[in-house]
């Protein structure tokens, strides 16, 4: 419903908001759900519309919109010490804590964190930091940065070249440098006759040939997502990891894990990696890391990465990068509360429990005849829409199908996302059994509708 009238939120809104990755025509039509508050799982739009949240915001509301422990941790903070960064030599209390947390909850031994704004700037963080310690180490060159098409890494111009989808092009993006290999995805990247593990070894033998063609040494670091996310929740062909880290490991080529989506607890572990059996030299941590009550994203650096760049830091007395508002004591005081919240409430138990349920929805709505594919792992998934089932040829027209399973969805009062040709699936932590079933159910009914 577009309340088109010159006061109405959805002219306002429309007026003076410049929207992003928004597909405007449907916009245009249906006018923007202009949104006022939050309970558990549920947002309210400012006509009293309740929906259900299917994709926890972008990903990160895990805790759900109003978890009291995260609101008086916000409030407290607010109140002690509202904002400093972490330059200088100086930095919160709260800070210091959620670094020593963080480097006790990742897979390494030791290690140390650096603080972002968000998931974008923390990957251009990363690539910095490579940049940096390779030619402090005598190595200008090693600068190229492998990741895989349809990864999403982020919008900053550095992070968007990390990100292989095709819409960057117009900005002109990638910037030299920045490769892209082929997305691990059987179901769609298979060829014809090719088993899983025959795919997988050929993702290897791809990167040994992108290596053997640029040369080890002009290459900075791979970073990858344990599963893509925005890529429509792909989940790697079987042993993709155990291929490729040993090539990786090899030319001396660091593997960053981008737990953005993945990290704390949407797979099923803490970690991504965990899940995916591989040890990254570091993390990319955002969204869950605050429970999305707080916009925060961490570099978290293993052992070695660590005792590098303090070297090279130490070489020229600084490592000059930060952020106005790096590591923010509000943020880390939600922070800490929500690994908390995660790791102790239950929440991270709720994604075990809750992800055969979950999966066994996916795999019932797969029987539509015009779904080719459903994929998860943990609570995130994916079901891809197809015309033909038996040939996976996808749907054309100009609105996609899945933008118009997700209008049909919002009109039912369910959010969910449409990613290219899927509709995504990321429930939060505290989704309740009825409320999975109320999810699936008109999401099923948004099919029947469509189809
Ligand atoms: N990396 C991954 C895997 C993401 O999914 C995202 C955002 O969705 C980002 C990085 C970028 O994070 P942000 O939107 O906070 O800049």
């Amino acid at each position: 419903m577009n309340d088109q009238s010159p006061n109405s939120w959805e002219s306002r809104a429309d007026a003076a908001t410049f929207y992003g990755f928004t597909d405007l025509p449907s916009v245009r039509d249906r006018g923007a759900v202009v949104l006022t508050h939050g309970k558990g799982p549920y947002i309210y739009d400012v006509h009293g519309r309740e929906y259900l949240d299917a994709n926890s915001g972008l990903w990160n509301m895990v805790a759900g919109f109003d978890h009291p422990g995260l609101i008086a941790a916000a409030q407290e903070q607010y109140a002690r010490f509202p904002g400093y960064h972490a330059f200088f030599g100086r930095l919160s209390d709260q800070t210091v804590m959620l670094s020593e947390k963080l480097v006790e909850v990742s897979p390494f031994e030791t290690g140390k964190v650096f603080y972002t704004n968000s998931g974008s700037e923390a990957n251009d963080t990363l690539v910095k930091m490579l940049w940096f310690l390779h030619a402090s180490e005598g190595n200008p060159q090693r600068r190229k940065i492998l990741t895989r098409v349809n990864a999403y890494h982020g919008v900053t111009a550095v992070s968007a070249s990390m990100t292989g989808k095709p819409y960057n092009s117009v900005f002109g993006l990638p910037l030299p440098g920045f490769i892209h290999l082929t997305c691990p995805h059987y179901w769609r990247n298979g060829a014809e006759g090719e088993t899983e593990e025959q795919f997988t070894q050929r993702m290897a033998d791809e990167l040994e040939e992108v290596i053997a063609r640029e040369g080890a040494d002009t290459i900075a670091g791979f970073v990858a997502e344990p599963v893509m996310g925005a890529g429509g929740v792909i989940v790697p062909s079987k042993g993709y990891f155990q291929a490729i880290h040993p090539i990786l490991k090899r030319h001396g080529i660091p593997l960053i894990s981008d737990e953005v989506i993945t990290g704390f607890g949407r797979t099923g572990n803490t970690w991504g990696c965990e899940t995916f059996g591989y040890m990254p030299d570091a993390i990319i941590s955002s969204k869950n890391l605050t429970a999305g009550f707080f916009p925060m994203g961490a570099v978290i650096l293993g052992p070695e990465l660590t005792d590098r760049l303090q070297r090279a830091s130490e070489a020229i007395e600084e490592f000059p990068h930060g952020f106005t508002a790096s590591g923010h004591p509000v943020g880390c005081a939600i922070a800490l509360k929500a690994i908390d919240v995660v790791m102790n409430e239950g929440l991270a138990d709720n994604v075990k429990r809750l992800t055969p349920r979950f999966q066994a929805g996916m795999a019932r709505l797969a029987e539509n005849p015009n779904i080719g594919e459903w994929r998860g792992v943990g609570l995130m998934g994916a079901l891809e829409a197809v015309a033909d089932k038996a040939t996976k040829r996808p749907f054309d027209g100009k609105l996609s199908v899945s933008e118009r399973i997700a209008n049909t969805c919002t009109d039912q009062g369910l959010i969910c996302r449409p990613l290219g040709q899927s509709i995504v699936l990321a429930p939060p932590f505290i989704m309740t059994e009825p409320q999975m079933d109320e999810m699936f159910t008109k999401l099923g009914q948004a099919l029947d509708k469509v189809f």
